[in-house]
């Protein structure tokens, strides 16, 4: 504690000229800064306008008394110490003086050793009084500097974007985020306080926060090991915990973290369901033209016979197929990275896809179909889009139209403008598709397995990629349809600005 910047003021008041001069000199070498005053009242107008902190006063004056300077100054000045002159002995004064609040006296005559002690006794107290408040300030400061760190750490693990969890050693909840109460669903009477079996079920989740608290969760490399934890609403947690040791090592409770790892967990099935559909797209032919090699090397299908030809003509065709399809892989891998490479053109739908139906004209043909094409009367506006994706989507549209629909058939292709898009519709009169497939057709793989379609080639990936192409122009692609019924499939494209 710095004292010494506190120089101690006093202030002697006494109507006797030789007291306070020789108080002055006494006292300044004590190294007190010294003021006087011949009388109480000059000596009161003295305290209101300097800062003092020890008053010497005579108690016999002229004017105001002593005893009555030393209750104004007990009143107005409370840290103000009052040491009282007494005259000749006058013991009883001298007590009611301390009655009244006066720290000291020191009486008439006095030497200045004696005015030295009590002075520096009063000074001693005063510094005492100085430092105590100098801590308490100080103490007040930390208390308040602990507040705002307590209440900005609460902020931030409020605010995490992860839930957080801490337990003590008797595996009661000490304090937990909104985000962990939101990820494990708890009401609000469940939480700090209770028993982390009474808030989570997972048995899973009770033996990894135990095997935590016995640190047994980091191995060499010093990887936290986690546990996930399902949820009943088909949410994934990833929990993630630590330790929280005391001075001897022992375990006081453990943080834990959670973090919601679904989408991950998502797209991982997504993965793998998509591996296991391509190795299986991939078997079947591959497995097929195996045979048939293995055939010829055994030499049983030497000759020309039409059967041989068949055989060998149905490897050729599943090769094909192969082929057909790992392009489709990488073209939806190509789309589904954002780099179909080409730069958008404006196209005339009109003409394009007049030509594509020309084109498709043929296998309508084939099967006995009808293929109308309409337009409207008025010029269409023009869309803005890589002419190789436009072809890929209506091509497949139509040629849909054509697969699954049977023999005598009829195909209509329109085109028609609405608001700020223009929408192109693909109408057969086909085998139509059960409501509970609807949703799915636009998956990669998918196709129907019925009488109708059992015998009709196709990879499933044809409208999983003529959706991303036509959302990846803005557009939608929309689809009525009822089994036995035909269908509907309408093409949404913004027109170019
Ligand atoms: P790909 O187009 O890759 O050669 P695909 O035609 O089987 O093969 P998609 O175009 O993605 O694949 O179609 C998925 C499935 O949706 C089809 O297998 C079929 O069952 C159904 N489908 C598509 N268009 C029609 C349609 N116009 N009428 C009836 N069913 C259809
Ligand atoms: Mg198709």
């Amino acid at each position: 504690m710095e004292n010494k910047t506190f120089q101690v003021k006093i202030l002697v008041i006494d109507d006797e000229q030789d007291i306070r001069e020789g108080c002055e000199r006494i006292l300044s070498r004590m190294e007190c800064k010294v003021v006087t005053a011949p009388d109480g009242a000059k000596g009161l107008n003295i305290l209101e306008t300097q800062d003092i902190s020890i008053v010497l006063s005579d108690i016999k004056m002229p004017g105001i008394s002593g005893l009555e300077v030393l209750s104004q100054i007990t009143e107005k000045y409370k840290s103000v110490m009052v040491i009282m002159i007494t005259g000749f002995s006058t013991v009883e004064t001298a007590i009611e003086a301390m009655k009244k609040g006066a720290y000291d006296f020191v009486s008439k005559p006095f030497s200045p050793d004696q005015l030295r002690i009590v002075v520096k006794r009063a000074i001693e107290k005063l510094h005492l009084t100085w430092e105590s408040q100098a801590l308490k300030l100080e103490q007040q400061k930390n208390l308040a500097d602990l507040e705002t760190e307590q209440s900005r750490t609460r902020a931030i693990i409020e605010t995490l974007p992860n839930g957080v969890l801490v337990t003590n050693m008797l595996n009661q909840i000490v304090l937990m985020n909104p985000v962990a109460r939101k990820y494990l669903g708890l009401a609000a009477d469940k939480g700090v306080g209770t028993q982390i079996q009474d808030c989570i079920e997972d048995k899973g989740f009770h033996d990894y926060i135990k095997s935590v608290s016995e640190c047994k969760t980091d191995d060499q490399e010093g990887t936290i090991k986690s546990h996930e934890l399902a949820l009943s609403d088909e949410r994934y947690i990833l929990v993630q915990g630590r330790p929280i040791t005391g001075e001897d090592n022992e375990c006081l409770g453990t943080v834990i973290n959670l973090s919601d790892i679904t989408a991950m967990k998502v797209f991982d099935r997504l993965k793998s369901e998509f591996v296991s559909k391509v190795s299986h797209e991939l078997r079947s032919p591959l497995s097929v033209i195996h045979e048939q090699l293995a055939m010829v090397m055994k030499g049983e299908i030497l000759d020309e016979s039409s059967d041989n030809q068949y055989i060998l003509g149905r490897a050729k065709d599943k090769a094909k197929n192969l082929i057909s399809l790992i392009g489709d892989l990488l073209d939806l891998s190509k789309i589904e990275a954002g780099s179909t490479g080409k730069e958008p053109e404006k196209i005339q739908l009109g003409d394009f896809i007049g030509k594509i139906v020309e084109f498709l004209n043929t296998e309508a043909v084939k099967k006995d179909q009808t293929l109308e094409f309409n337009l409207p009367e008025k010029e269409l506006p023009e869309v803005k889009a890589d002419p190789i994706a436009l072809e890929s989507v209506f091509g497949n549209l139509i040629s849909n139209a054509i697969k699954y629909t049977p023999e005598k058939g009829k195909i209509v292709v329109s085109i028609e403008t609405e608001d700020h898009n223009i929408k192109v519709k693909v109408k057969d009169s086909g085998f139509g598709i059960e409501q509970r497939h609807i949703s799915r057709i636009f998956e990669k793989f998918y196709r129907i397995k019925d009488d109708n379609t059992r015998f009709i080639n196709g990879t499933g990936l044809g409208l999983a990629i003529a959706k991303t192409l036509v959302n990846e122009l803005k557009g939608d692609i929309l689809v009525e349809s009822k089994a036995g019924k035909g269908s509907l499939f309408t093409v949404l494209l913004p027109v170019s600005k």
